[in-house]
């Protein structure tokens, strides 16, 4: 018997030839469907990555236009978002295979109801968590390693959600940067006992044990889709369904004269994010009046040659315990009343110009560093575009949650609060952690 319609060239080459016949192991989504009345049965197979198919297979029992269509497509699917593979319709793919018999459109031209059955299944089965997420998917990023991201990042692994961890500069954050050494203040169970350095070591290994991925990238952009942010880093591409930004706080710049000139190139103007070593054998002034500031000062008993602590205010702003501790240093000279007006030197600092308020009397000091630790504020770089609501303090606004008003972005620690307490940064990473785990249970009921 003769055929009643004539296949088109394309429509016999994918017969004849078809493209990605078979089955994809681990498969992210399947679609099958079948049309009674002819027979043809279709089975179309999905590897998705960072929602875009990189992997499509089927398997079709039918006539030449079912197995035609199917093979094309997958042509037409492979490497497309999964958005734009939705908007592949039968008459695409009948177009692209230069026409169909008119028969055939109706009854064998079912590949795009596979494909569209595959993708539904891959995002029901995203959205109830059966999905594997892909090597760049994951369903928490945390932005910053300080105390609050490694505690987000830890616990968020804990409760079985998989999260990735972003850090540009020192792991464990700016209690890692200047002295690490000395022993903690202010946290109850850890006062006086445990160092800086120890505790992040501590806390790093239990990231590693609760399998948080690390990335040392820096996070440049934050986009945001309907069920998920596209992160971009300086190294590459992450989605994640929920973000807490945890990238802590910079030194304000204190418009000191001479601050700029050897801010850089080591010319011997620092901040509190310094590697203390640097002092080693200088003589050095610390400006700030506090805790930060003391907290410095004391650091440098054992590396400076000398030290001087200098504050405007009549006194510093700790408690009396620590000021105490801090008098009985040696080589630490206390300034109280005293303005620093000016950082002079050739190439690098060899003076400060002092001014005492109570005496009104202009001072000279040969310092080979000067550490200004004065005000931070919150590292904001990565919201900024992101329309994240800013209080007038400058901070991140959170509700209870650690919730910002952008759907699924946290912030917790030191861009998010003035209290600038260890505890305080750890409690915020570990209620936004859970309130991500809370919101992910609802949604799979
Ligand atoms: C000298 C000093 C001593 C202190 N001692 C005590 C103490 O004894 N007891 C106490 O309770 N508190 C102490 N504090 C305060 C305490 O350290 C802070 O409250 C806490 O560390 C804040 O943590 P955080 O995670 O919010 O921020 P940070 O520790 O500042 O961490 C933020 C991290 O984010 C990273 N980051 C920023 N942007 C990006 C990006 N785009 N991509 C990737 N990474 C990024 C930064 O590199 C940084 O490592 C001290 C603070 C200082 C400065």
């Amino acid at each position: 018997m003769t055929e009643p319609f004539e296949y088109s060239e394309k429509v016999k080459d994918h017969f004849r030839n078809p493209r990605n016949v078979g089955t994809i192991k681990d498969a992210d989504g399947v679609g099958r469907v079948g049309n009674p009345v002819c027979g043809d049965m279709m089975e179309i197979q999905l590897k998705v990555e960072d929602d875009i198919i990189k992997d499509i297979k089927f398997k079709t029992f039918g006539c030449a236009s079912a197995i035609a269509t199917s093979s094309m497509v997958t042509e037409m699917a492979k490497g497309k978002t999964l958005e734009e593979a939705l908007e592949i319709t039968r008459g695409n793919v009948a177009d692209e295979l230069e026409g169909l018999p008119p028969i055939k459109m109706h009854c064998s031209n079912l590949a795009a109801d596979a494909l569209h059955a595959a993708i539904k299944d891959y995002l029901d089965k995203k959205k109830t968590g059966e999905a594997k997420p892909s090597e760049n998917e994951y369903e928490v990023a945390v932005i910053g390693s300080g105390a609050a991201g490694l505690s987000a990042a830890t616990i968020s692994s804990y409760l079985g959600l998989k999260t990735v961890i972003f850090e540009i500069g020192e792991w464990g954050g700016i209690l890692n940067k200047f002295c690490s050494s000395r022993l903690i203040e202010n946290y109850p169970g850890l006062t006086g006992k445990m160092s800086p350095e120890d505790l992040i070591r501590s806390m790093l290994e239990d990231a590693e044990e609760q399998q948080v991925e690390r990335k040392e990238e820096m996070v440049n952009n934050i986009e945001l889709r309907t069920d998920f942010k596209i992160l971009t880093t300086d190294k590459g591409k992450y989605t994640a369904k929920a973000v807490i930004i945890a990238t802590g706080s910079v030194p304000v710049k204190s418009g000191i004269l001479g601050e700029s000139k050897f801010a850089t190139d080591d010319g011997g103007v620092y901040y509190l994010t310094a590697d203390p070593s640097r002092f080693e054998n200088k003589r050095v002034l610390v400006y700030g009046n506090g805790y930060n500031a003391v907290s410095a000062a004391e650091c440098l008993e054992g590396i400076a040659q000398s030290a001087t602590l200098v504050t405007l205010e009549d006194s510093f702003d700790v408690p009396e315990r620590m000021m105490k501790r801090a008098k009985g240093i040696e080589m630490l000279k206390i300034l109280t009343s005293t303005s620093l007006l000016e950082i002079q030197g050739a190439e690098r600092v060899e003076k400060a110009v002092l001014h005492n308020t109570a005496e009104d009397e202009k001072l000279e000091m040969y310092v080979d560093a000067v550490v200004l630790a004065g005000e931070l504020k919150p590292d904001l770089k990565v919201v900024d575009k992101l329309g994240i609501e800013i209080m007038e303090s400058g901070f991140v606004r959170t509700d209870k949650k650690q919730r910002t008003n952008i759907d699924g972005i946290y912030a917790v620690g030191n861009v998010a609060t003035e209290i600038d307490l260890l505890i305080v940064a750890m409690a915020q990473g570990a209620i936004a952690a859970h309130d991500i785990y809370d919101l992910r249970k609802e949604s799979r009921r």
